[in-house]
């Protein structure tokens, strides 16, 4: 047959449209997105038909419009199973939220909401509000903001602070997180001059006095937190307390950047001191500033608290219009910040209830896990393992946990296959292993990581 015939016989647009298989997937994608993948598909065919192909059967034609839809047009932010045993995840979405901060969400999204009114008055209020005292009264500050994330904190908070003025920090502080965000190019987006003092690995007392005696107009002594790394060895920093004494005599405040932002003491939990909120704005610090969605375990977030004084000036700022939060944010992290009033923090809140989950919870976890994949006939053991907390804080710190460990020829196609399953499993290989942790999974998911374990190695 000449290409011009095979042409001809390539079913219609509203032929494959009608095909039962393809109005299967109008409920979901509806028929803009379907009409647009059986055009999309047959240009294609046309094309390899021109260049010599053999014209498809409609059957084939329709296996492509709903391969094409799939691929091309589905919506691609979707739920994953996190079997990683990192916590605080940054690529799988950091911290999951309490079952009170999603209610709050559904609460303010069905309708409307005193967001920026004041129902006393019935004149306009502020969004800032809602969580500003709460925030207070949990970290003794007497001011507080929130904006869109921590990122967003220190910028708005150097600009306001420091602009076309100097802001001296630790060479051992001039960090790089997750995401590109640099101290030294946040420091020159704010207009803030940096200040360098002491050296990567030893910065004295005496370092920072210098530079404060040569006068050369500083406004602000930063204090980063290293949260991602740590350098070990022949090191010296000093302290928040001592910089804040430093600069009391100098009468030049000192902001914090924690970072994660933890509220409950690390320690408690077997995990390495990670520095707290309370403890800093204690210290002295004039703003403290920290993540919504890392150790605080609520919604992305970038907190400042601190001393009225430095904290009002920002909230009046057009930089804060711009990086405001917005009503889910500060819904879920209202109901969050109520966790740690109401001393559930460890019970509530996701990533703490992980962090605190005991080894024998873990391993029994396990275990069932390993029970209801042999009665599948699929081999596994649980073998001991460790969790990491992840998105930038505690480096190198881990939890003993139990790990379902399988041993199984090509891992990593296994483990390609997991992530393909819907919703997706994403595991971890251990020496020539596929290994899941118990500790990031939340229970009510586990059905579904088991159904996805038989389905791909069934
Ligand atoms: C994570 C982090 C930030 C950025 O916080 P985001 O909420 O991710 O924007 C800033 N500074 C430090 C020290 C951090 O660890």
């Amino acid at each position: 047959m000449n290409v011009s015939a095979d042409l001809r016989q390539l079913p219609s647009v509203d032929r494959i449209l009608n095909a039962p298989a393809v109005q299967a997937l109008m409920p979901f994608y509806g028929r803009r997105l379907v009409v647009a993948a059986i055009r999309r598909t047959l240009d294609a065919i046309r094309d390899e038909v021109r260049a010599g192909s053999e014209s498809p059967t409609p059957e084939e034609v329709v296996a492509r419009v709903t391969a094409y839809l799939q691929e091309h047009l589905a919506p691609t932010l979707k739920p994953v199973i996190n079997a990683t045993g990192v916590i605080i995840h940054t690529n799988l979405g950091r911290a999951p939220l309490s079952a009170a901060a999603r209610a709050a969400m559904e609460a303010v999204a069905r309708g409307y909401s005193n967001l920026e009114y004041d129902l006393p008055t019935g004149r306009r209020g502020h969004r800032t509000v809602h969580v500003e005292q709460l925030l207070c009264e949990l970290t003794g500050a007497e001011a507080a903001l929130v904006v869109n994330n921590n990122a967003g904190a220190v910028l708005l908070a150097l600009t306001v602070m420091a602009q076309g003025r100097g802001v001296l920090i630790s060479r051992g502080q001039l960090i790089e997180i997750g995401g590109g965000f640099r101290i030294p190019e946040v420091m020159a987006q704010s207009g803030a001059r940096l200040v360098e003092v002491g050296t990567t690995n030893r910065t004295h007392r005496r370092d920072y006095e210098r530079a404060l005696a040569e006068g050369a107009d500083i406004a602000l002594i930063l204090h980063a937190h290293s949260s991602n790394f740590r350098i070990v060895g022949f090191t010296a920093e000093v302290g928040l307390p001592e910089l804040v004494e430093i600069g009391r005599t100098y009468g030049v405040p000192v902001m914090a950047d924690l970072g994660s932002g933890a509220l409950l003491d690390t320690v408690a939990f077997g995990l390495a001191r990670e520095p707290m909120v309370q403890e800093s704005v204690a210290a002295g610090a004039a703003v403290v500033c920290f993540s919504g969605d890392k150790l605080l375990g609520g919604p992305q977030a970038g907190i400042i608290v601190g001393r009225a004084e430095f904290v009002d000036p920002m909230k009046r700022h057009p930089l804060a219009r711009a990086l405001r939060a917005d009503k889910l944010c500060l819904a879920a992290l209202q109901a969050t910040i109520m966790h740690y009033l109401r001393d559930e923090a460890t019970e509530q809140i996701p990533i703490w209830r992980m962090i605190a989950a005991p080894v024998e919870e873990l391993d029994r976890r396990a275990r069932r896990w390993r029970r209801a994949l042999r009665r599948a006939g699929i081999r596994a053991d649980v073998v001991d393992g460790r969790s990491t907390v992840g998105g930038g804080s505690l480096p190198e710190e881990t939890l003993p946990t139990r790990l379902l460990a399988l041993s199984i020829p090509a891992p990593d196609r296994v483990a390609a296959a997991l992530r393909r399953h819907d919703p997706p499993v994403v595991a971890r290989i251990e020496a020539d292993r596929l290994v899941l942790d118990p500790r990031t999974v939340l229970p009510e998911e586990e059905p579904a990581l088991l159904r996805a374990l038989m389905e791909v190695l069934g």
